[in-house]
Order: structure tokens, then C-alpha cells, then sequence
């Protein structure tokens, strides 16, 4: 249930609430707005019911949520999360629009930083790049694993963008959260609940995407998993699904975004490299995707695609990226946004200084 405060309760009636909530076994999350308070709580509503909830002093209304999601569902936090990744990169709804791109696997050092040093250029905010690749077939290249890692955290220190990368099994959750700033969730692990549970417990931001053939409501009690674990810090990732049609690798469902915009307070984000597997079709659906309401793009771009190990087809050259990266821009402003960048430390120090 959510629990709405009067406007300005006493602090000591918002208190008595937890308090109450916490001896029943709720889980409780607070979320404090200007004006007031909201707590979502989780538990079992025999042992307290709505009602007496309501009645306590500086209460004034309580919600039922009526969705089998709780925490991921958007009068749990009305006012929509925002994931802090980095200065600067700060992930939701608002101005900023944040563009994760970098090839689909690492390959070599080299490869990765060019990219990553060509990425930065073009507008990327944050660099991706798979360590441990999920592959449709075990003789397909699998990834460098922790060679890979060590290159990913040698871009972030020449570059300073976050990396992004994927978490495929819980046993490396620890390992890859040490040189990672956001774990992805790979489509073909979204229903993997041991998985969910650890990146939950991992202490880092997690970007979920949805699974190739998950509905909103299966990818939202994915998200679920990982809430519940006391992590907030989800991004959702719509990377298409799969359909009858096989001209496109997915079919990009953007409605979902919208839908998954009204239903839960998360962050989403757009891979249209994924959705579509074809370098053609990234600009137009990268674009559609801003008209749809995405807080965010992933995109994959490696310096030389007929070269590439995995995914060569859908990236982009760092040339295309630029180009596409410019072609964005009225489609942002058309919908009241900009591309978010990031900061570097000079920057963040002086705009401390100021305040
Ligand atoms: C990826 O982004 O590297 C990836 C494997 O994508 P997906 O899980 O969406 O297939
Ligand atoms: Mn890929």
C-alpha cells in the first residue's frame, strides 16, 4: 500500500507510521517529496489493514497497489526515479537524455579504447561493451571475461565515461560490480531470479532488459526482484521482441515504452541495435524512441563493423554515430529534452565552489 502524509505532517506522525509498519514486517520505502511524504509499504495486509493505517494522526490517504508489481509500480514513487550513475549522469525522467554506446563485445584493448575515445566524441555519456557475452551458440566468440573487464576500466580511466556491461551469471556479479558502474541484465537473463537477486544485492545501478519474449508485466516483476532486494537503482531496457517477422532480429515495441512510462516510476531506455540487427535501422528507430518517451539510448558502434567478433551488422561506424547523434537533436528538443554529458571533476569542483 502507499501511504500518503498530509502536506507538512509532524515528523514524529511520519515516524509512528514506519514504526508501525516496520513491527508488522512491511517493508517500508520512503520517498519525500517537497511537500510531503509517501511511504510504499510491502506486507502482508491481514496482519494490518489499510484502515488503521489510515486512521493514524498526519495520515491522509492510503492506496491499495493493485498491480502484482509493487515497487516497480508508479504511485510507489509518483514522482519517477532518477539513477544517479556519475557527475552529470543522472538517469530518468527530466531535461537530460544519456546515450550509452560501444561495441557489443571487447575484443582487444585497442578496439575498445578507439571506440571508447570515438564514442566520448560523438555525445555518449557512458560506454558499453561486453567482458562475458551471452551467445545463442557456444562456439560463437564468448568474450574476454576479466582481460575484457580490465580493458573496460582502462577506457574509463583514459575517458572518465561510466561503463556498462553484463552480469551473465551470479557468481560474477561481485567481479564485474568492482569495474562496472551499471550492470546489465542481458534479455536472455531476465528470467534468471538468482541473477535478479544478486545484481539486487550488489550495491551498483542495474540496467534490465526486457526479455525477448517477456510481456510489461514479466519484465516489471523482474524489476521487482531486484527492488525488493533494497536496490532502487533500476533502469528498464526495451530491446525488442520477438515476433513472426524476421526481416528486423526483434521487433521494437515502443508502446511499450510509453506503457512502462505510465505504469512504474523507472527509468527507460532504447536499444534500437538489438531491436532491429540491421545498421540501417538505428537512426530512424533511435529517434522514434525520443518521440516515444525514452529517457535514454543504448547503441552499439565498433571502428570497423565488417571486422567485428559479434553484432557487426547492427553497429554503427563511429562516423554514423556522429551523424546520427547530430540528427537527434530537434527530435530532443521536440520533446522538451537535451542530451545529458558528463562532467569531469574540474567541472563538478567549480560548480561546488559556486553553491
Ligand atoms: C547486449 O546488449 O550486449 C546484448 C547481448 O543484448 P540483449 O541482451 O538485448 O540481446
Ligand atoms: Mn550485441
Amino acid at each position: 500500500m502507499i501511504i500518503a502524509m498530509e502536506p507538512g505532517a509532524e515528523r514524529e506522525h511520519v515516524e509512528a507510521v514506519i514504526k508501525r509498519l516496520q513491527q508488522e514486517g512491511f517493508q517500508v520505502h520512503i520517498s519525500q517529496g517537497v511537500e510531503r511524504t509517501v511511504i510504499g509499504a510491502i506486507g502482508d495486509r491481514t496482519r494490518l489493514k489499510a484502515d488503521m493505517v489510515a486512521a493514524m494522526p498526519g495520515v491522509e490517504k492510503v492506496v491499495p497497489i493493485l498491480q502484482p508489481y509493487k515497487m516497480a509500480a508508479r504511485d510507489f514513487k509518483p514522482e519517477g526515479t532518477k539513477v544517479e550513475v556519475a557527475p552529470g549522469v543522472t538517469i530518468g525522467e527530466g531535461e537530460d537524455i544519456h546515450i550509452i554506446a560501444g561495441p557489443c563485445a571487447v575484443e582487444s584493448r585497442q578496439q575498445l579504447l578507439e571506440t571508447a575515445v570515438a564514442v566520448k566524441e560523438g555525445g555518449a555519456s557512458l560506454l558499453r561493451g561486453g567482458a562475458y557475452k551471452p551467445r545463442t551458440s557456444p562456439y560463437s566468440f564468448q568474450g574476454l571475461a576479466s582481460k575484457g573487464l580490465e580493458y573496460l576500466a582502462e577506457a574509463k580511466a583514459l575517458t572518465g565515461l561510466p561503463v556498462v556491461t553484463e552480469v551473465v551469471d551470479a557468481s560474477l556479479a561481485q567481479e564485474v560490480a568492482q569495474v562496472a558502474d551499471v550492470l546489465q541484465i542481458g534479455s536472455r537473463n531476465m528470467h534468471n531470479f538468482a541473477l535478479l537477486k544478486a545484481v539486487g544485492r550488489a550495491g551498483k545501478p542495474v540496467l534490465l532488459k526486457r526479455g525477448l519474449a517477456a510481456t510489461i508485466e514479466e519484465w516489471l516483476l523482474a524489476a521487482e526482484y531486484i527492488l525488493v532486494e533494497g536496490n532502487f537503482q533500476v533502469i528498464l531496457c526495451e530491446r525488442g521482441i520477438r515476433t513472426f517477422e524476421n526481416y528486423t532480429r526483434n521487433t521494437l515495441d515502443l508502446s511499450a515504452v510509453a506503457a512502462v512510462k505510465h505504469l512504474s516510476h523507472l527509468p527507460v531506455m532504447v536499444d534500437p541495435s538489438h531491436a532491429t540487427g540491421r545498421r540501417l535501422l538505428v537512426p530512424p528507430m533511435a529517434k522514434a524512441a525520443i518521440a516515444a518517451g525514452a529517457d535514454g539510448l543504448m547503441v552499439e558502434v565498433h571502428p570497423n563493423p565488417q571486422e567485428a567478433l559479434s553484432d557487426g551488422p547492427q553497429s554503427l561506424t563511429p562516423e554514423e554515430f556522429y551523424k546520427l547523434v547530430k540528427e537527434l537533436k530537434p527530435f530532443l528538443e521536440a520533446v522538451g529534452r537535451r542530451l545529458g554529458r558528463l562532467r569531469d571533476e574540474a567541472e563538478v569542483r567549480s560548480s561546488l565552489s559556486r553553491s
